[in-house]
C-alpha cells in the first residue's frame, strides 16, 4: 500500500510539474506576442542587417551609428589572387594573366561607406562613376563596367580569376566573383546605395525574371525573408566569357566611397 501511495503521489507531482511548465510555456509566447505588437505600433528599432554577417571580420568593420550603418573595409580581399605578389600566402599562379604593375600589399585600399540601415529607392536613378562603386563581403572594392582610360575590355587581359585586377589605385571586381560565386544566389556585397547585390540567381536558386534596368527587384533575400529591393549580377554574357557585376544606374542615393 505504501509503495501505491508513494507512486500515485510522485505521478500527480510529474503531472503537476508538466501542467505547470506547460502553462509557463504558454505565458512566454502570449508574453512575447504582446511586446512584438507593442513594439510594431511605437517605434521602428534600427537593426543591422543580417547580411553584414558575411562580410569578412578580419577585412571589415560593420556597425550602427544612428539610423546609418558604417561599413570600414581594408580593402584588401580575404581570398587568392595572383595581385598578393609572389611570396604572399595568399599567392595564387595565374600565368596568362597580363599583370598591371601594382600589388595588393603596396597600396592603402581602407575605404568607408556610411549608408542608411534602412535604404530606400530614390525619385530618379543616378549613374555610377570610376572608382568603388560598392564594397564586397571579401573586404575588396566593386567597380562598374568601365576602365579608366576606357571600356573594360581593353583591360580583360589582366584580369584575375575572380574578374578582378588593380589599376592605378586599389584591388577591385568588375566581374563575377568566381572567389566565391559562381552562377548562385550569394552575396556579393553593398553598393554604394546602400542596397545589397547578390550573384545571378534568386533565392529560389531560379534567375529573377522581373529586373529593372539596373538589376533590381523587390523580393526575399537569403538574410531577409520580407520583400527587400536588392540587385543581382548582369546575367548577360559580357565579351563572351564574363558577367558584369553592376554597370547602373543606382536606383537608391549613392554615398561616397573613401
Ligand atoms: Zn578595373
Ligand atoms: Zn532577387
Amino acid at each position: 500500500m505504501k509503495v501505491k501511495t508513494a507512486i500515485l503521489i510522485l505521478s500527480i507531482g510529474i503531472m503537476a510539474v508538466l501542467a505547470c511548465s506547460s502553462d509557463a510555456d504558454d505565458s512566454i509566447v502570449f508574453t512575447d506576442d504582446e511586446s512584438t505588437t507593442d513594439d510594431d505600433g511605437t517605434a521602428e528599432e534600427v537593426t543591422l542587417s543580417a547580411a553584414f554577417s558575411e562580410f569578412d571580420a578580419n577585412e571589415t568593420t560593420i556597425y550602427l551609428d544612428g539610423n546609418n550603418v558604417v561599413i570600414e573595409t581594408t580593402g584588401f580581399p580575404n581570398h587568392e589572387t595572383v595581385y598578393w605578389g609572389v611570396g604572399n600566402e595568399l599567392y595564387r599562379e595565374e600565368p596568362d594573366v597580363d599583370l598591371t604593375p601594382s600589388r595588393i600589399p603596396n597600396f592603402d585600399g581602407s575605404a568607408t561607406l556610411v549608408v542608411s540601415a534602412n535604404p530606400q529607392l530614390a525619385s530618379s536613378s543616378t549613374s555610377t562613376s570610376l572608382g568603388a562603386i560598392g564594397i564586397a563581403v571579401s573586404g575588396a572594392a566593386i567597380f562598374n563596367d568601365q576602365e579608366g582610360n576606357g571600356p573594360l575590355s581593353g583591360a580583360a587581359g589582366s584580369l584575375d580569376w575572380t574578374g578582378a585586377h588593380i589599376g592605378p589605385s586599389v584591388y577591385h571586381y568588375h566581374l563575377e566573383p568566381k572567389a566565391w560565386s559562381d552562377d548562385d544566389g550569394a552575396l556579393i556585397g553593398i553598393l554604394a546605395d546602400g542596397f545589397f547585390i547578390y550573384g545571378r540567381r534568386d533565392y529560389d536558386g531560379n534567375y529573377p525574371t522581373d529586373l529593372d534596368e539596373s538589376g533590381g527587384h523587390f523580393g526575399p533575400t537569403p538574410h531577409n525573408p520580407e520583400e527587400e529591393y536588392h540587385y543581382h549580377i548582369q546575367n548577360e554574357l559580357y565579351l563572351n566569357q564574363y558577367y558584369v557585376i553592376f554597370p547602373g544606374d543606382y536606383q537608391g542615393t549613392p554615398s561616397s566611397i573613401n
